[in-house]
Order: C-alpha cells, then sequence, then structure tokens
C-alpha cells in the first residue's frame, strides 16, 4: 500500500446551469393561445419515419441498434442537432393532456396556462437532461507529480429525481480517489460535471453511485475508488410515508476501498467530520 496523505478538497457546488447550446432550428410549429398549446407532429426526416412522433422516431433508432433506453441511460448517440426543441414540444403537448385529465382549467387558471410547455422544457432541458446530451468532455492529465495519496471530493451538491414516481432526490455525493502513478487525472471540476450528468436523469440512487464509480474507474484508473451519497428523498417526505427525515446514505467501495480496511476507515471517518 503506498503512502497516503490526505487532500480534501472542496467541491464546486452544482450550479444550475442553463441547457447547453443545441441547434435551435424549430422543429415543429406551436401556437399558444389562452393556455392551449397545440403542437404540430415535428416531421422526421427519412421517407418511412414521416408523421411519426420524434420520440417514436428516435426509439426505431436506439432499438436498430438493439440499445437500452431505460429512464438512467443516456440516449444522446440517437438524437441529432436540433431535436431536443422538438421532444419538448412533444413532451408539453402530451403533459397539457395530463393536466387537462387532472380536471385543470388551464385556459382561466392563469397560473397553469403555460404549465406543460414550462415542465416539458424543465424535463428535457434541465433536470432530464443527462438522458440527452453528450458525456461532458473531461480533460485527463497525467500524473506528473505521481500522486499516489487518498483524494477526497465533496461534498458535491446532487440534485435527481427517483425513476418510482419521479418525485426529486437532493443530496451530497463524496467522492475518494487513490490514483496510481500510471492513473489519469481529471480537474476537480469535472468530478461535478460528471456527478452532475449522471444524476441529471431519473434515477435509483443505488444504481447512481454504482455508475458514477464504473465511470470513474473506466476514466482515471486509480487503485481505489469510493463514492458516498446521502440523500432526501422527496417521494418520502412529499408523498408515502410523509416521514420529513427519512434520508438514504449508500456507497461504493472499489479496488484499494474494499480491500484495505485502514483506507476505508480513514475515507469515512473523515466524512464523518466534514
Ligand atoms: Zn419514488
Amino acid at each position: 500500500m503506498p503512502t497516503k496523505k490526505i487532500v480534501i478538497k472542496a467541491a464546486a457546488k452544482l450550479a444550475t446551469k442553463s441547457a447547453p447550446k443545441l441547434a435551435t432550428k424549430p422543429a415543429s410549429k406551436v401556437s399558444s393561445t389562452k393556455g392551449i398549446v397545440k403542437t404540430v407532429p415535428v416531421k422526421a426526416v427519412s421517407k418511412e419515419d414521416a408523421g411519426l412522433p420524434l420520440s417514436v422516431v428516435i426509439r426505431r433508432r436506439i432499438e436498430a441498434q438493439k440499445a437500452r433506453f431505460h429512464a438512467n441511460d443516456n440516449i444522446a448517440a440517437f438524437i441529432k442537432p436540433g431535436e431536443l426543441d422538438g421532444l419538448v414540444d412533444e413532451v408539453a403537448e402530451k403533459m397539457q393532456a395530463v393536466l387537462e385529465s387532472l380536471v385543470i382549467d388551464t385556459e382561466s387558471d392563469h397560473n397553469t396556462q403555460n404549465t406543460s410547455r414550462r415542465v416539458a422544457k424543465m424535463f428535457v432541458k434541465e433536470v432530464f437532461n443527462g438522458r440527452y446530451i453528450e458525456q461532458p468532455t473531461l480533460t485527463k492529465f497525467p500524473n506528473v507529480s505521481r500522486l499516489n495519496e487518498l483524494m477526497i471530493i465533496g461534498p458535491i451538491t446532487v440534485r435527481s429525481a427517483c425513476s418510482h414516481h419521479l418525485c426529486p432526490i437532493m443530496g451530497r455525493i463524496w467522492i475518494g480517489v487513490l490514483p496510481s502513478k500510471e492513473s489519469a487525472l481529471i480537474g476537480l471540476s469535472k468530478y461535478s460535471r460528471l456527478t452532475e450528468w449522471v444524476m441529471c436523469r431519473p434515477q435509483i440512487q443505488e444504481e447512481a453511485v454504482v455508475e458514477l464509480a464504473d465511470m470513474l474507474e473506466k476514466k482515471i484508473k486509480p487503485i481505489g475508488v469510493a463514492i458516498v451519497m446521502d440523500a432526501d428523498h422527496f417521494c418520502m417526505q412529499w408523498r408515502g410515508v410523509k416521514d420529513r427525515d427519512s434520508k438514504m446514505v449508500n456507497s461504493v467501495m472499489r479496488g484499494a476501498f474494499l480491500k484495505d480496511s485502514n483506507l476505508r476507515r480513514e475515507f469515512l471517518s473523515l466524512l464523518e467530520k466534514r
């Protein structure tokens, strides 16, 4: 086991970022009169896709590659530039139908006149954006000073939603990395970026931390990676048991963190102090 010095880095808080730049060619025409959002279905390019909703066109591309498209999967590779705006239009139209089925008078209720569109935009371009945009580029640096000390990054603010109810999950993540002399290091802010990309999808906390650990192992090739996530689940607080204090804590330990109980203890004890 290499000698370890403790390096604790404060993580940048994840700011709510505006949507990434995308081609803004309108994929469909939307007219809004007195709260009724009418959306003309997006016309796809190829002949056999003509007249199909954009979601079906994208779904066909995914199925042709036999890829998975669960709630927590990223499907950016199947979406062409400009199509996210078309998806917003399609979701807005269907969200309007949901509001109508909830017997909400979106015509005279000024508060809900544009709710369908706001929710659609929020899902596609903000809170579930990690499904639709490419993985953030991670500049890797060679480990020139041959660091092999325990690094702890965190707390990184986590904003996600459960895939069961689409209720918010708000919490914090700490990442422990024990790099090898050969590891490629990534900039500190990239841990936050990568975390945000994974969390901005309907998720299950247990799967989200595993996905993040897999990704970090693949990118950094460290001797060990550890992740602890501590979060409030609004599907327990807002609905269901309505327990305001219920929290969920998960951890993933890989490599040295799994084998070396001293290292694991050291990591966990440092988190308790924070
Ligand atoms: Zn839930």
